[in-house]
């Protein structure tokens, strides 16, 4: 069992405690993950504000070499990264949305976003005189992960970042540390010292974070409940806040679509990475007239699915990741069935020695139901049918959350006219969750404040100078 050590400074950073990760596939430990103090993080800080120094003052160009040297490191450590993820996260390695899926999405993102520019606007240029619109970076960022796409998530975060001219500081979830902390053991292969350094322990170190005067930033991806304690004490020193928080996705499957040819789209928009994805879909609606048919296509795809160890062949979903919320996806698929639920598939265990949970799908049809209701992070879907598209609109924007939503039908013109009247950041029609690394992606309502990806990603890691002259 190999023991991680922290990045700091470019030097490695030993701590007296540690911890261990567990596999949740065998529940048996992966690795010894450094255990740091809030004392840890303070010195951290001050590395970090001092490297931000130099690393701010390079020019953008260099930083963007510096930045495809990391995507050609990233490419060559794939293999032994994804392995890392498959034991701590769980998802498969060779499965087509996997471990190795994910590597490839790290390297993907870190190029693109390489290759952006942030140019000086000329805002005005005439007698009455010149004004430019310069990008300036913002300081030091910290990036607080969650345990489903520990990589890529922390690519999202540290790379954009960086790319500014800022330093970062990543804390990873204490759930799936590992793959996060060998990553940025590998960037600092490359990169000036102390421009990205890494922490772990437990989630009081997210709370000192938000609390610490020396960071300027937090780009925080995690559950909306967290989200609110990040923003409540960043208020004391007014940090920059890009908060990627919980989702609820709709879907909408109107009356013209053809159930066996939707099935599987339906069923990897819905049950990527388990349904542990924040943008996976998490209640569809579907028109009554093809309600049967969609839920027999359904149900039929989701037994053609293997789930299993990450490393076993042929497996397409692994467990879900820790107890914690293996317990939430039980409960809530318990309730549903409580509140008149009616399980096509799967359903709730009572079993406590396994997190491997069946793909479950519940029809449903009241949407107070605790499963349509409640973001369930897992592989339980609810299905509900609707009479109109007037309905299904209100059935699907009658959520605290926003994130993304989707609409299937062979009308174009009626989807695209739906995908104006639903209340979330992204909408995909005739797929679901499709993220690129050129679309700003961000929630409205309680999904979050501000976007990532493409361009606006990448000034969110900025402030904007004014120049008169
Ligand atoms: P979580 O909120 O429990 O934890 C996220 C991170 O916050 C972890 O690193 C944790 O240690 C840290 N943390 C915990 N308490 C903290 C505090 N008081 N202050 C600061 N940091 C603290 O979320 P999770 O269970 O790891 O992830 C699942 C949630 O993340 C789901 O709700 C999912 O929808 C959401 N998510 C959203 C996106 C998105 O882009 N919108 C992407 C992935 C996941």
């Amino acid at each position: 069992m190999t023991t991680y050590s922290l990045m700091s400074g470019s030097k490695k950073f030993n701590t007296t405690e540690t911890f261990s990760v567990i596999n949740p596939s065998t529940l048996a430990p992966v690795g010894e993950c450094p255990k740091a103090t809030v004392d840890d993080l303070h010195t951290m800080i001050a590395e970090s504000r001092k490297a931000f120094e130099s690393w701010s003052a390079i020019p953008y160009a260099e930083r963007q070499a510096y930045i495809n040297q990391i995507a050609d490191a990233l490419e060559k450590h794939s293999e032994e990264l994804a392995s890392i993820i498959t034991q701590e996260q769980g998802k498969p390695i060779g499965a087509s949305l996997g471990s190795m899926f994910e590597m490839g999405g790290a390297v993907a993102w870190t190029r693109y976003t390489a290759s952006l520019e942030l140019p000086v606007k000329v805002l005005q240029d005439d007698e009455n005189g010149h004004i430019e619109l310069h990008r300036r970076p913002i300081g030091v960022v910290a990036s607080i992960t969650p345990w489903n796409w520990p990589v890529m998530i922390a690519i999202w975060h540290i790379i954009p970042a960086i790319l500014a001219g800022n330093t970062v500081i990543c804390k990873p979830s204490p759930y799936t540390p590992l793959s996060t902390l060998r990553m940025i053991e590998i960037m600092n292969g490359i990169l000036p010292q102390g421009v990205v350094s890494s922490i772990s322990g437990g989630d009081e170190l997210g709370a000192a974070i938000s609390d610490h005067p020396g960071i300027d930033k937090i780009v925080f991806t995690g559950s909306t409940e967290t989200g609110k304690k990040v923003m409540s004490s960043s208020a004391k020193s007014l940090k920059n806040l890009t908060l990627e928080l919980g989702g609820n996705d709709a879907g909408i499957v109107l009356g013209d679509c053809n159930p066996d040819e939707i099935a599987p789209g339906l069923f990897w928009g819905a049950f990527i990475n388990n349904g542990q994805t924040c943008a996976a879909m998490k209640r569809l609606y579907v028109h009554r007239s093809i309600y049967k048919e969609v839920c027999d296509s359904l149900t039929a795809f989701s037994k053609s699915v293997k789930m299993g160890d990450g490393f076993a062949d042929g497996a397409e979903l692994g467990p879900i990741q820790n107890k914690m919320q293996f317990n939430i996806v039980n409960q809530l698929v318990k309730s549903s069935i409580e509140q008149g639920g009616n399980v096509l598939l799967g359903g709730p265990l009572d079993s406590e020695d396994t997190l491997f949970f069946p793909i479950t799908l519940v029809a449903v049809e009241n949407n107070d139901n605790a499963l349509v209701q409640n973001e369930q992070f897992g592989p339980a879907l609810p299905i509900i049918p609707f009479d109109t598209v007037e309905e299904a609109i209100k059935l699907a924007n009658d959520s605290s959350a926003g994130l993304g939503g989707s609409v299937w039908s062979n009308d174009k013109e009626a989807a695209a006219k739906i995908a104006e009247q639903m209340e979330c950041g992204t909408v995909w029609l005739n797929k679901h969750g499709a993220i690129q690394p050129n679309a700003p992606f961000g929630g409205v309502k309680s999904s979050g404040l501000g976007v990532e990806f493409g361009e606006e990603g990448l000034l969110a890691n900025t402030t904007i100078q004014c120049i008169f002259s």
